[in-house]
């Protein structure tokens, strides 16, 4: 080994008994042991100390767990002060993990007994995130329906009417939180029932490893036993066939022996175009529902839930800041957070200002697509313009055609182009929030039927200045 070889060996070591004197309790110890067992590879490349793990929720799961105090730790260690930590997803760890899977499911296999079944599908997935629990879910408009199902399922996992969830949303809104919380619960109240977490990404990798190792009988019998599968991200597994026939199989054995299925998706199921058939219209079968961007307020709230988790106190006004500027997922939010208390806890003596956020949030705040915000009377007016109404018309009770299409498409745009509660947007059309869901719920389901309304309703968002794609998904 070359001294510089020696050097990086050592810094890893170092930083490691830093971090581990760190931790008070024995289950932190214990935790961060069996995290650790996870890294299959560690190594400084220029300033980026970088940490191979077997996918990218790993990557995910873990950065958010141990970027900031190994960052810590390694520069105690002697590493240089700007040095980063990244958790990357490399072929190396891939291996590795596949290789405990097979080991496993030849253990499986050899061992018909449940019990030994159950214990190994908690061992084998990776460990639930501690913080993606209910109680640190904010609830909002546009999360409340899927969390209060998912609530439901927590409870009574296995039923027939919602059963598979189908949660669909773009990047960073809470998806795997909410499916994983309903995993912490379903544990935490009983102990016998078996709770698997997967991406679809690892599901496809071991199916793939399980056929070139003649082990599919082990394969199937893991997943077939399994009370409660949480599947992330299943538009990774589209389009292959061999694949989905396996999936499609272990699927309707899980259904028929009623385990609950929870899935994730960036899409609703009818977009999942390279999908059979057959596959999509049995997603469909329980309930698909989908999260939406927070709105403001929402932000606002997520924002003061995280920052009470923080030692110092970050001011009202900075919280604000972040809520109005970062509004494309709650990730990019928490990213934002993270950079603020970097900096409170760097100058304990300075007073954060806006001033400061400004310039310290500035390449997060230029990611965000900027975009102007439409009021609720805007919208309206342009609804009334296309439909040739008059704005009292809308606001007006008589249900007559087409005046309530009409009314139901000004509320379904500003649901999706004000980025308001949907108490506000409710109040901008003076009727309560069951109206203005029921009525953008009702053009939501008329445009995957109905052409030309989804053609009036394009033309309407782009004479505002707004592409089509942001509100026909
Ligand atoms: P997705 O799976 O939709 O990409 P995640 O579930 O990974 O998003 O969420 C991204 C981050 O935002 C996580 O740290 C999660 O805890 C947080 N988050 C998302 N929605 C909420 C919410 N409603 N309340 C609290 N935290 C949230
Ligand atoms: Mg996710």
């Amino acid at each position: 080994m070359t001294e510089l070889n020696t050097v990086r060996a050592d810094l890893w070591d170092i930083a490691v008994a830093l971090y581990k004197t760190s931790l008070v309790s024995p289950d932190d110890i214990r935790r961060w042991d069996r995290h650790a067992a996870a890294f299959a590879s560690h190594e400084l490349n220029g300033n980026v100390f970088v940490i191979g793990v077997a996918d990218q929720y790993a990557a995910d799961f873990y950065s958010s767990l141990y970027s900031e105090p190994l960052r810590i730790a390694l520069v105690k260690a002697g590493a240089a002060a700007d040095v980063t930590v990244k958790f990357l997803v490399t072929d190396e760890a891939r291996l590795a993990e596949e290789r405990k899977r097979e080991e496993e499911n030849r253990a499986i296999l050899g061992d018909t007994q449940r019990i030994k079944l159950k214990q190994s599908h908690f061992n084998s997935t990776i460990p639930l995130n501690a913080n993606y629990t209910f109680e640190n879910f904010v609830k909002g408009p546009s999360n409340s329906f899927a969390c209060a199902i998912a609530e439901a399922i927590a409870k009574e996992p296995g039923g027939n009417t919602n059963n598979p969830f189908f949660i669909w949303g773009g990047a960073g809104l809470g998806k795997t939180h909410l499916m994983q919380a309903i995993g912490h619960h379903v544990i935490r109240h009983d102990q016998s029932k078996s709770v698997c977490y997967i991406t679809s990404e690892t599901f496809l990798n071991e199916y793939i490893t399980a056929i070139s190792n003649k082990a599919l009988d082990a394969f199937r019998k893991r997943y077939r036993h399994i009370d409660l599968l949480l599947l992330d991200d299943v538009q990774f597994v589209g389009g292959k066939v061999q694949f989905q026939e396996e999936f499609f199989n272990t699927y309707n054995d899980l259904m028929t022996y009623g385990k609950q299925v929870v899935m994730t998706c960036d899409v609703p199921p009818k977009k999942l175009n390279s999908f059979e058939e057959r596959l999509i219209s049995r997603f469909q079968q329980g309930i698909v529902i989908e999260i939406e961007s927070p709105s403001y307020e929402t932000r606002v709230a997520i924002l003061k839930s995280k920052a009470r988790k923080f030692p110092h106190r970050i001011p009202e006004e900075i919280l604000t800041y972040i809520g109005e500027n970062i509004h494309s997922s709650v990730r990019a939010m928490e990213g934002a957070l993270t950079l603020v208390m970097r900096y409170m806890e760097a100058n304990p003596s300075v007073q954060i200002t806006q001033q400061i956020a400004h310039v310290l949030l500035k390449e997060l705040t230029e990611d965000e697509v900027t975009i102007r915000r439409l009021s609720v009377e805007e919208i309206i007016k342009a609804v009334c313009g296309t439909y040739g109404l008059s704005y009292g018309d809308i606001l007006t009770t008589n249900r007559s055609q087409p005046l309530s299409t009409a009314r139901q498409v000004a509320m379904f745009l500003a649901r999706k182009l004000t980025g308001l509660s949907l108490e506000v947007v409710a109040d901008g059309f003076k009727r309560n929030h069951t109206t203005i869901l029921h009525g953008s719920q009702a053009i939501q389901k008329r445009i995957d039927v109905e052409p030309e309304l989804k053609k009036t309703i394009e033309s309407i968002a782009e004479h505002l200045g707004r592409k089509p794609s942001e509100i026909i998904i």
